[in-house]
């Protein structure tokens, strides 16, 4: 098949790949654009497949845009299309199904695949990374009655909530370190760890994980250890290490060819592996495809885990903080709608806030008072004056 060319192809559909094609219409108005996905669904929120995998989503659960966003906004989409190959040299890309698409600009945006868990040759693990990975867990999870989840970060805690929600005996399996070890404080940690036993939820700790083992134990083995680049179908073409190496602009080491959100060699703090970071990548790329060039700037952390109806937040924490000599802790007394405060200072002025309770003291208070970069004590005092 030969003709088919446009002037700007973005491989990955999801949050990069659209940012980028959203910044690519809003820079040039009349080139046509590309956004070519493997997955057979409209974009849609991934950061929801593990929040809602009790729920048997349909096609369009989590969608981004409808259909017919993308034809007003003149995006054509290659839904169920894999790349497979890419010369650089005649700007073309090769699909699996034998098309051959020419370039005027190219953007890779094919996120990360799920690490495996090591030595599971013939064990039905699974990993959820894609809507058709939630249908599958599922539909295989119908006919399990103990499930063991391994990984003790953000998914693999929020999908032990979806199995209890679902009714099934769930343990959460990982190494002996915190839950979320690095993203929160150990207070918090312990709050999360207490949640979890209080519904029900068994919490294993192991030097290392025997897949054998543990599934003579269990009916189902779902697993969220983190996760790799997608990178692997373009090594030797480009400069990648893990992931693609890409300057503060999206450019890769080839002309004419950008690269964002997951896929890429993190280059600043939270600008890979986090939702807002792959928007934000997928900005500064199609903005540089069209001209329109901003350097890419580290992102705030933010993290959000809702469970089992309580809210967890934490902004700009880092371990490192607890070290430092000139930042100033101040855990809040219980107060009322707050189950947990801490606020980190640095000269008066805030570095972190960890916080558990009523999401609105989130939005009300910290958020608004983080924006207008109002004190430590400023945000202390507004915080205990919170009324649910
Ligand atoms: C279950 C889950 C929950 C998460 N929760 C959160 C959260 O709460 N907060 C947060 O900040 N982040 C969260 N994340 C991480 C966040 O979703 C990712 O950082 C973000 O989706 C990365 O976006 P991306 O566009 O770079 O890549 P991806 O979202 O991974 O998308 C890449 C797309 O490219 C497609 N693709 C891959 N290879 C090819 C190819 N060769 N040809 C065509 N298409 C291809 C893939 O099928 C996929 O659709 C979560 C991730 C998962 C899996």
């Amino acid at each position: 098949m030969a003709g088919l060319y446009f002037d700007y192809v973005v491989v990955g559909a999801s949050r990069a790949g659209l940012s980028c094609a959203e910044a690519v219409r809003a820079g040039d108005g009349s080139g046509s654009i590309l956004l070519i996905s493997r997955e057979k669904y409209l974009p849609y929120k991934r950061t929801k497949l593990s929040k809602k995998l009790c729920l048997d989503y349909g096609p369009d659960d989590f969608i981004l845009h409808d259909a017919e966003w993308y034809r007003e906004q003149r995006i054509s989409l290659y839904l169920d299309a894999e790349a497979v190959d890419l010369a650089p040299e005649i700007c073309t890309l090769f699909l699996a199904d034998g098309r051959k698409v020419g370039y005027g600009r190219l953007c890779i945006a094919t996120g990360a695949a799920p690490l495996a868990l090591p030595d599971t040759e013939g064990e039905n693990i699974l990993y959820l990374r894609e809507k058709s990975d939630g249908c599958t867990i599922f539909r295989e999870a119908a006919a399990w009655r103990r499930v063991a989840v391994v990984g003790t970060g953000i998914q693999g805690i929020e999908m032990a909530e979806q199995f209890r929600i679902l009714e099934k005996e769930t343990d959460l399996i990982g190494l002996k370190t915190p839950l979320m070890h690095g993203k929160i404080d150990a207070a918090m940690s312990m709050l999360i760890e207490g949640l979890l036993e209080k519904q029900g939820i068994g919490r294993r700790r192991m030097t290392g994980i025997d897949v054998k083992t543990l599934s003579k134990e269990y009916d189902g083995i779902v697993a969220s250890i983190g996760v790799t680049p997608a990178a692997d179908w373009l090594r030797g073409k480009l400069d990648a290490r893990r992931g693609i190496v890409i300057d503060s602009f999206g450019r890769t080491s080839l002309p004419d060819i950008y690269a964002a959100g997951d896929v890429t060699e993190p280059l600043l703090p939270f600008t890979s592996g986090l939702w807002h970071g792959a928007e934000y990548q997928g900005m500064i790329a199609g903005r540089a495809m069209t001209g329109n060039e901003a350097r890419m700037e580290p992102l705030p952390f933010r993290m959000k885990l809702d469970l089992f109806g309580k809210h967890f937040y934490a902004l700009w924490y880092d371990p490192v903080l607890e070290t430092d000599p000139g930042v100033e802790s101040t855990v809040l007394a219980a107060l009322p709608g707050i189950d947990y405060c801490r606020v980190l200072t640095r000269k008066g002025s805030v570095v972190s806030v960890l916080y558990s309770g009523n999401p609105r003291a989130g939005k009300e208070i910290i958020k608004p008072a983080v924006k207008e970069k109002a004190g430590g004590s400023v945000l202390i005092r507004r915080l205990e004056s919170f009324q649910e």
